[in-house]
């Protein structure tokens, strides 16, 4: 646990001695219990953890972050649009923070660029998980790494937690739920139904190759040999160097390599495990193969992430879905909790390209409250990936930037939630905006966000 001493440790009664089927029971009641310690899920612990709730965070990794620091996709974005600030709040602070103790350089938010990825923000893996470490300890954050919930219960008070930690399995409770996991795993154990995405896009294995000057290979040369290895199975047809047989792009993107993997069910442990092993595999192949051409006789692979990325599995029923009509159209909800800014962005399944998107000048979609919602819950949200959306709207909303202001919104609206002593779709908006505000989050407002 990262909560300080002073603030007291968490207490576990000791199970009967050999029974560990018998969860260990914990005697506190949690405010807020987030599962998962991503990019959506550190946001809203912090978040909660400012505001005083006694809150647990639970992650089955062993550093805060998830996609933007174990799956090595640390390029978030969206942070603005149409030359202004959309999103800022706790995400933004990391980034910003980031970037600065790195000495980096911002983009120049103030001219519209010409392709979106152009406004993402390149930040350090290390120093952004490991400010996030900070912060949540400065929160007095109760985390609890390498653990994931076995079962979840759904009581009169709040939520029973099975956990299964390291040494076996601990019970928890909590009064409020943020799902944060991506794949909607606790709004699913707790009984609230999810939509599996068919077909699903890609997920990628992100790694960086070095040792040999791209200016200097025979390209032409390069794609003979490419197709060749493919025609005498040398390599498969599965081996995605990024976009199907596209092996310049994959050399030319020099530091920021990967490759695709179809057809992978990246919500179970099963799908995942062969998601690792296939990428990982595939990787192998290419590289040897890669290693006997001219030029490449010195490649290196100097990084290859720990996880693959998962770009989409399943997405809950919300009290409101956002459908790609509203997300283009820049639909301002009632009742929007932040901004989203990011092109339509769905990675074809077979590996063969993108479809973007880019919005209309000046469109800014929001986010609602039902989004985060599953339908029916009263104290159970979920923030990230997995909000409720069809599979158009989810390619542009799944990005970091949102999903950290998802996360910072739903943290606030638990905690309203238990305030008001009301279900989570009936709390006090006003009273929801102004702690948003007061946490430097920006909120959704008629005519645009003002100046920040
Ligand atoms: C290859 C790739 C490229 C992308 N490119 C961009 C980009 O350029 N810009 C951009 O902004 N976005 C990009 N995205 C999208 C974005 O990175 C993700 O959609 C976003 O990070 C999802 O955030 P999240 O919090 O929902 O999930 P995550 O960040 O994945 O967090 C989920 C967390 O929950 C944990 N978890 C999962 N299951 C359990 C469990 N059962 N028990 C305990 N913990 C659990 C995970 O370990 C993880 O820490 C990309 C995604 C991928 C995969």
């Amino acid at each position: 646990m990262c909560r300080s001493a002073a603030a007291g440790a968490l207490t576990v009664a000791t199970a009967a001695r050999g029974d560990t089927t018998r969860p260990k029971e914990a005697h506190e009641m949690f405010d807020l219990a987030v599962i998962g310690a991503g990019t959506a899920g550190t946001i809203a612990a912090i978040q909660a953890g400012r505001l005083g709730q006694r809150t647990l965070l639970v992650e089955k990794n062993g550093m805060p972050g998830g996609t933007t620091t174990v799956a090595a996709v640390n390029f978030p974005g969206i942070f603005h649009a149409w030359g202004r600030q959309v999103i800022a709040g706790i995400g933004w602070e990391l980034v910003w923070r980031t970037v600065a103790l790195c000495g980096g350089q911002m983009p120049d938010f103030t001219r519209i660029p010409e392709r979106h990825w152009q406004h993402q923000v390149r930040v350090n893996r290390a120093i952004y998980a490991s400010l996030a470490c900070e912060e949540l300890e400065k929160a007095e954050v109760n985390v609890l790494f390498h653990t994931m919930p076995a079962a979840i219960e759904e009581t009169d008070n709040g939520f029973r937690l099975t956990l299964c930690t390291k040494t076996g399995l601990e019970a928890f409770h909590a009064r409020t739920l943020i799902d944060a996991s991506g794949d909607a795993i606790a709004a699913g154990m707790a009984g609230y139904p999810v939509i599996e995405h068919d077909p699903r896009q890609p997920g990628t294995l992100m790694l960086s190759l070095t040792g040999y000057e791209y200016t200097g290979l025979d390209l032409d040369a390069l794609d003979r040999a490419y197709r060749e290895a493919v025609a005498a199975d040398e390599l498969n047809d599965r081996d995605q160097v990024f976009v199907r047989n596209n092996i310049r792009g994959f050399l030319h993107a020099r530091g920021d390599n990967c490759t695709h993997i179809t057809d992978i069910d990246g919500r179970t442990s099963a799908g995942r495990s062969e998601a690792e092993l296939r990428s990982r595999v595939s990787l192998l192949r290419v590289y040897r193969f890669l290693r006997r051409q001219p030029g490449l006789e010195n490649l290196q692979i100097a990084f290859m992430a720990p996880e693959c990325g998962i770009r989409e599995t399943v997405t809950i029923q919300g009290e409101a879905e956002i459908t790609g009509e509203d997300y283009v159209s820049g639909r301002l909800w009632e009742d929007a909790v932040c901004y989203s800014f990011y092109p339509i962005d769905l990675h074809l399944p077979a590996g063969g390209g993108i479809d973007t998107r880019p919005l209309a000048p000046d469109t800014l979609p929001t986010v609602p409250r039902g989004a985060l919602v599953p339908k029916g819950s009263k104290r159970l949200l979920v923030a990230g990936r997995c909000l409720s959306s069809d599979r158009e709207a989810n390619s542009a909303l799944r990005v970091q930037a949102t999903s950290m202001a998802c996360g910072q919104a739903a943290a606030v609206l638990a905690m309203q939630a238990i305030r008001e002593n009301v279900p989570v779709m009936t709390v006090n908006m006003e009273a929801v905006y102004s702690l948003l505000r007061e946490h430097k989050a920006i909120v959704p407002q008629a005519g645009g966000p003002g100046e920040t």
